[in-house]
């Protein structure tokens, strides 16, 4: 029923003509105010359907980290912040060591199991500003604004330690796992900021570390001296 004094004056009006014009009228206003309420709701589910598949769009799946794909908008943003401000920002990449004998020797399964409890170790031991992403299938690369060289250190040794020290338990088998990381800190890039470059030199970082034995952190200035 309207509201309006207008219609309410016209709704008792002498002539029958008037009456069924105005009745028609309020139909039609009760009409559209249902299908008004609809599309409302019908809104709302989308909206929360189009941030579902946003967040879906971030998220590695099977740990629950951000995945590269948002990992390299983060560091995209990262990197033009840091090169206005002139601030570090510093990158860790992380590769389970012998992974492949994990799978081959426990299943495909218990691969995954391990992949999870990698992520939440690191996870764990992180500061709410810094962001851990699944980079790849058995890399995670770590990323810590505002951090310096010897800062960025501390913190990927910190992950390492959470990973040797994590209990994987499986079919009554205690599984052990460890990490090997590269850190790399823009300072260390010759004051470059380029995340790309950064993150290649991590991985440099990386593998000098697989060579010295693996379960271990190497900073890329250690490596490429200065
Ligand atoms: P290294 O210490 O030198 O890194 O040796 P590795 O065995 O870890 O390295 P390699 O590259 O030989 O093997 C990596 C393995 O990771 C092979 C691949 O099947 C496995 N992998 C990659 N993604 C996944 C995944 O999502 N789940 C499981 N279970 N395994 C995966
Ligand atoms: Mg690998
Ligand atoms: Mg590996």
């Amino acid at each position: 029923m309207s509201n309006d004094p207008l219609i309410k004056k016209l709704r008792n009006h002498k002539d029958p003509d008037v009456r069924e014009l105005v009745s028609r009228l309020e139909k039609t206003e009760a009409q559209m105010h249902k299908i008004m309420s609809i599309s409302d709701v019908y809104q709302a589910q989308l909206h929360d359907s189009t941030a579902q598949l946003e967040r879906m769009a971030r998220t590695d799946m099977l740990t629950g980290l951000a995945n590269r794909r948002d990992m390299t908008d983060r560091l995209m943003a990262e990197s033009a912040r840091c090169h206005r401000s002139g601030n570090d920002y510093a990158v860790i990449l992380y590769d389970i060591d012998d992974f492949k004998r994990i799978n081959d020797t426990w299943g495909h399964k218990v691969g995954d199991h391990v992949l999870v409890k990698v992520a939440e170790a690191v996870r764990s031991v992180l500061r709410v500003s810094d962001v851990c992403a699944r980079w790849g299938g058995e890399e995670f690369l770590v990323l810590c604004p505002d951090t310096d060289l010897s800062r960025a250190i501390v913190v990927a040794e910190k992950c390492r330690h959470a990973v040797e020290e994590t209990e994987i338990v499986s079919g009554g088998n205690r599984i052990t796992v460890t990490v090997s990381g590269g850190v790399c800190t823009s300072r260390t890039g010759n004051g470059c900021h380029d995340w790309e470059h950064l993150v290649l030199q991590a991985d440099t970082a990386m593998y000098s570390a697989k060579v010295r034995k693996k379960n271990k952190v190497v900073a890329y200035e250690s490596i490429a001296g200065g």
